[in-house]
């Protein structure tokens, strides 16, 4: 056994949050061979199933929907789900109750809080930022938002951000880490900055939420989204959230009303009178058998700490590179990834020649992460359900696909 490996053992050994792993439904782990025993890498595109969910799922159809037909959006507390299960997102990004709403894409999401955004910036301003490298369907959305709204839409490097907002910008939309890099942008510096502007800005917590502490109510972050299917580990296409911070609430105009944002929403009247708090941000009916497999996956949570889960992740991370380093022939890979700790989110990416073809043999080998064009190795890692061991193992299958 090599150093490494050696040493990987004495941390998962160490690692409180090494028994979570038994939550989860992974392959079995294989000590002698190396190319056996598969490593998920990918949690930051679709986090693993929670042990608990399946038989949850089962009983929402089977007994709900099976049995109680139409008395389960009252007595299974089907409608209030949406808020129910946002409660359970908020102490994972640093919301008191009530603030957050489950529902909907993403892109959808970025659609509501950037639109409500700049109507709650108010008159004169017409200018929405968007961070350069944002993830796509974030860049689209806020194009078609700024056209709507009369804005216009500018792209600026991150680095620069903070001094291109100015009077006359409305909203700035900014990915509190970035998908490609792993990158983490400064939350509360940034937050500061688009507020002593006067504008208003939307944190894209999809690759934060549920890896590191976030911080939204004392850091005082206007509007927030995220997805729940990444570190949430809430199941494909499962429901993502929209964050308003309580004192815009009364304020904040949704571009889509539905009739479940509506007062009272059984009256069916033709005017739209909005309803108050976090259900404002509901547009139509919750997709609940989504909702029910996100509902039991939080449970993973119980007890445990996002301090401690950030805490790990940097271990996790460390570790790889060092394996990487060690093992990897020199030059092959650029780490692309932030060395830095407060730069860092739970991924690390590696620029690599070829990267296409070594994830692909990666993945035959059981070492799952993933690929984004042109030239870059993606490896995600879950704190919850990823050990030392694992790390070691990925790196070693790399250096010999290399
Ligand atoms: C994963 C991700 C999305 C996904 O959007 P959906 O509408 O849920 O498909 C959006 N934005 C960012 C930054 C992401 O990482």
């Amino acid at each position: 056994m090599s150093d490494l490996a050696i040493r990987a053992g004495e941390l998962d050994a160490a690692d409180e949050l090494a028994k979570l792993r038994e939550q989860f439904v992974l392959d079995a782990a294989s000590d002698h061979a190396a190319d056996a025993a598969g490593v998920y890498l990918d949690g930051n595109s679709l986090g693993a199933l929670p042990t608990a969910v399946p038989a949850h799922v089962a009983d929402v159809v089977a007994r709900e929907w099976g049995q109680l037909r139409i008395r389960s959006w009252t007595e299974s507390g089907w409608w209030e789900a949406p808020e129910r299960i946002g409660d359970l997102i908020a102490p994972l990004v640093g919301a008191a109750p009530g603030q957050i709403v489950v529902g909907d894409s993403t892109s959808v999401n970025v659609f509501k809080a950037v639109v409500g955004a700049v109507r709650l910036a108010g008159e004169g301003r017409d200018e929405i930022l968007v961070d350069e490298g944002t993830f796509p369907t974030d860049g689209y959305i806020a194009t078609s938002a700024a056209r709507m709204t009369g804005c216009t839409v500018r792209p600026v490097p991150m680095d620069s951000l903070a001094d291109a907002v100015g009077p006359r910008t409305a909203a700035v939309l900014i990915n509190h880490v970035d998908y490609r890099s792993g990158r983490l942008h400064d939350l509360p510096a940034l937050t500061a900055a688009v507020q002593a502007a006067g504008a208003l800005v939307v944190w894209d917590l999809c690759h934060s939420a549920g890896a590191l502490p976030v911080g939204l109510d004392a850091h005082g972050v206007d509007l927030a989204v995220g997805c729940t299917y990444k570190f949430l580990n809430g199941g494909p296409g499962a429901p993502a959230y929209l964050y308003v911070a309580a004192r815009h609430q009364a304020a904040f105009d949704s571009p889509l009303p539905g009739w479940n944002s509506h007062v009272e929403p059984f009256g069916m009247r033709p005017e739209f009178v909005p309803v108050d708090g976090a259900r404002r941000g509901r547009v139509g009916t919750p997709d609940i058998l989504s909702m029910a497999a996100l509902e039991a996956a939080l449970g993973v949570w119980d007890g445990v700490s996002v301090e401690a889960v950030r805490a790990k992740s940097l271990a996790l991370t460390d570790f790889f590179l060092e394996c990487v380093q060690a093992y990897v022939p020199a030059g092959r890979v650029t780490v692309l990834t932030p060395l830095d700790h407060a730069a860092r989110g739970s991924q690390v990416a590696l620029r690599c020649a070829d990267a296409s073809a070594v994830m692909e043999e990666l993945i035959r080998r059981g070492v799952v992460g993933d690929f984004r064009a042109p030239d870059v190795l993606r490896f995600g890692f879950t704190p919850l359900y990823l050990g030392f061991a694992d790390v070691e193992r990925a790196a070693r299958v790399l250096a010999e696909v290399l």
